[in-house]
């Protein structure tokens, strides 16, 4: 099996599930011309995002790594009437693209960035969210999930993106940062009481990957 078939699949299943969408083609299009990195989560990465928050009846959601957006405007999309979402962001010029995106989508009076490292602004928020999407750092991931777990409430849906990473996951002498950061994570999943989770390995146009989806007991 090839990226390439990977990809034919991924856009079949685009043309039968994902009608054309202007505001999230634009923040696409408006962060590559901005020099950000091609890393945002794929359509339909979001709209299992958006799905998943709709399940969730989220009516506040925080996101750990905003880039341009484009997971915050599937997110925020999902939100109940009257819900906000707060996303954390490091790097001013993502946060600047990322508000001009939302804004066009729509969604900028819903959205509040807060732009610093996130383990800076983590405690400043007050919770309970109910739904968390982690995507920054993947070193960090563990005290993403410590500070998840925190602001949760039971029913809170955490998700973490990027835990495969090409299945590397599976090596425990790894000395890649960020694996040892998702392998650390895992190993605080399996030790909370709080927590029940699952991990989805994926392969889609941007390669194999997957996430992990928790949820907190009630
Ligand atoms: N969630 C975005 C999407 O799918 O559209 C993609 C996020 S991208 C994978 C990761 C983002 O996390 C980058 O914009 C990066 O600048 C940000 N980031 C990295 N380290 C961070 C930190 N310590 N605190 C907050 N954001 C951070």
């Amino acid at each position: 099996m090839t990226q390439e078939l990977w990809t034919a699949v991924d856009n079949y299943f685009a043309e039968k599930l994902l009608p054309p969408d202007p505001a999230l083609d634009h923040a696409l299009e408006a962060s590559a011309a901005a020099g950000l990195p091609e890393i945002a989560v794929t359509p339909h990465q979001g709209k299992f995002l958006n799905l998943l928050a709709k399940l969730a009846g989220a009516r506040s959601i925080l996101e750990i790594g905003t880039l341009g957006g484009y997971s915050t405007i599937w997110l925020a999309r999902a939100l109940a009437p009257g819900g906000n979402l707060v996303t954390l962001e490091a790097v001013p010029k993502h946060a600047e693209v990322a508000r001009a995106n939302i804004a066009k989508a729509g969604l900028g009076g819903v959205v509040d960035i807060r732009v610093g490292p996130a383990l800076d602004t983590l405690p400043t928020l007050t919770g309970p969210f109910d739904l968390v999407f982690i995507d920054a750092d993947k070193q960090n991931n563990p005290h993403y999930f410590q500070w998840a777990v925190r602001l949760a409430k039971p029913g809170t849906v955490i998700v973490v993106d990027n835990v495969v990473r090409q299945g590397a996951v599976a090596n425990a002498t790894s000395e890649d940062e960020a694996v040892r950061g998702v392998r650390a994570l895992h190993d605080l999943i399996e030790a909370e009481p709080r927590a029940e989770a699952t991990a989805l390995q994926t392969v889609g146009a941007k390669g194999y990957d997957g996430c992990t989806v928790a949820i907190i007991r009630e």
